[in-house]
């Protein structure tokens, strides 16, 4: 027999044990008998064993017990011990027989099970990822920490869901389709990215892995789930590819812009040409160079006359903002006197202003200031304030021209009571083509492109144009040079 036996008294006491006792034990039949079994156990389960041998004693109910026994060797080895009680027929105890079964292999397997359990559940817990087990409807049946933490449900919530519960309706199909290859066996795992609809009703975008479990005989058992939070990744892909996106269009636009431009220019020029010849014509004609003409020829070639000019008008603005464009375009500064080039403006504008009926009051133009810029380009841009000024002005106003020397810089500022331009429109009639509608707009011509350039001109002089109107009162365009 394998196992160490003894058979004791009704009362408890010893008196026989078998061979593979002495040899474990290497004691002798006068140590054992009786209680002297004691002396082989660890001091510290000793009372237990005690407790509960005596308490089978008094009831005569039968004994089971783990412990250890302490061997020849002086070393303790685990033994289950089962004593039972061998009665006679009138049910009265006449013996006890014990067993005690070596269980150290057992204990050994139990204790790394136990180990290897604790850190399964050390893993799960802690773990940087959502981990699950579901079963094969889809029901959670086991969810860490992590997950919870990225659905918003606590796991009493959670277990009483299933995964297309919380699946963002859109994204199941994919999900159950690769669950459905996962059950057939035709996959072994799958990953997707899809999202989760959180308990505050937010989505969650999660990468998943989704696996099979089977048992012994191939039978589907449950599925494996493992979950990463990947929200700040896709927006951090969506923001590049929103960037991409932006930056082809960007791209498209400068090309698409680039491309206008040069029609611009190009267009400019070969009407220019012509227009310019045809203004050279009419001078002859009007100036009898072609013979002496009638009242009506001369008020004709005046009509012809007038409306050239407002083509080339039109092509010189259109050139201008092409030329601004360009990428070479550059200011060439020279010493001016200021006050000098703003009385030559004024005067070319009087005349204008004349058939208006309007006064130009100017203040300020008999200061002696002397300014590096690019002449030519001012007086086109203050031309250009003065137009407006007029065109936008009723027949019979008053326009000023202020020239004003600070201790940083030069002011020059054409002020009108005209139609004045509302809050709202301020930044964009700097725009590129931008004409806001007013009361005279159509009785007056116009591009678009004025104010665009005026302001491009004075942010190359290292200047700023500031605008003061109100919609009816009149307008005051400001235009700062640094000294
Ligand atoms: P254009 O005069 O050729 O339309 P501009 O670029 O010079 O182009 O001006 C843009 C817009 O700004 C004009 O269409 C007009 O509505 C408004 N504007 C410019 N100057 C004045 C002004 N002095 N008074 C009222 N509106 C003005």
């Amino acid at each position: 027999m394998p196992n160490l036996a003894w058979i004791a008294h009704p009362d408890g006491f010893i008196y026989w044990y078998n061979k593979r006792w002495y040899e474990y034990t290497g004691t002798t039949l006068k140590e054992m008998e009786g209680w002297g079994w004691q002396k082989l156990h660890d001091t510290k389960e000793l009372d237990n064993v005690l407790k509960n041998w005596k308490l089978s004693l008094a009831t005569g109910d039968p004994f089971e017990m783990t412990f250890p026994l302490k061997g020849s060797n002086g070393k303790f080895k685990p033994f289950l011990t089962r004593i039972v009680p061998l009665k006679d027929a009138s049910g009265k105890i006449h013996h006890w027989f014990g067993t005690c079964t070596d269980v150290s292999d057992l204990s050994e397997a139990k204790e790394a099970l136990s180990i290897s359990e604790e850190r399964f559940k050390a893993t799960f817990e802690h773990a940087a990822v959502g981990i699950a087990h579901l079963d094969l409807n889809g029901k959670w049946l086991m969810v860490n920490n992590q997950l919870c933490k990225i659905v918003g449900y606590t796991k009493e919530e959670l277990l009483k869901l299933t995964f297309q519960d919380i699946t963002y309706k859109p994204d199941l199909e994919l999900d159950l389709k690769y669950v459905n290859k996962l059950q057939k066996g035709r996959i072994h795992s799958y990953t997707i990215e899809k999202r989760y609809v959180k308990k505050d009703k937010s989505l969650v975008w999660i990468s998943l892995t989704g696996s099979i479990v089977k048992d012994s005989n191939g039978i589907n058992k449950y599925f494996i789930a493992i979950i990463k939070d990947i929200t700040e990744t896709r927006k951090a892909q969506e923001e590049k590819q929103q960037l991409e996106l932006l930056s082809r269009e960007r791209n498209e636009l400068i090309k698409i812009s680039k491309a206008k431009d040069e029609f611009i220019s190009i267009a400019s020029h070969q009407l220019r040409t012509p227009a310019t010849v045809v203004k050279q014509y009419l001078d002859l004609l009007e100036n009898g160079y072609a013979g002496t003409l009638s009242n009506e020829q001369a008020k004709f070639i005046k009509i012809a006359y007038n409306n050239n000019e407002r083509q080339l008008h039109t092509v010189n603005a259109l050139l201008k903002t092409a030329q601004l464009d360009a990428e070479n375009f550059t200011i060439h500064r020279i010493s001016t006197d200021i006050a000098a080039l703003l009385r030559g403006v004024a005067n070319e504008s009087k005349v204008s202003m004349q058939i208006r009926k309007q006064t130009l009051h100017t203040e300020g133009l008999d200061k002696d200031v002397k300014l590096k810029i690019d002449p030519v380009e001012i007086k086109l841009s203050i031309n250009n304030l003065l137009e407006n000024a007029s065109k936008y002005s009723h027949d019979g106003k008053v326009i000023y021209l202020k020239l004003k020397k600070l201790k940083t810089k030069i002011t020059i500022t054409v002020e009108d009571k005209g139609v004045g331009i509302s809050p709202e429109n301020h930044h964009r009639i700097y725009e590129k083509f931008a004409r806001v509608d007013n009361e005279l707009s159509d009785t007056v011509t116009g591009t678009g492109f004025g104010l665009y350039w005026v302001k491009q001109i004075v942010e190359l002089h290292g200047g700023s144009i500031t605008l003061k109107s109100e919609l009816h009162k009149g307008s005051k365009f400001i235009i700062n040079l640094p000294l």
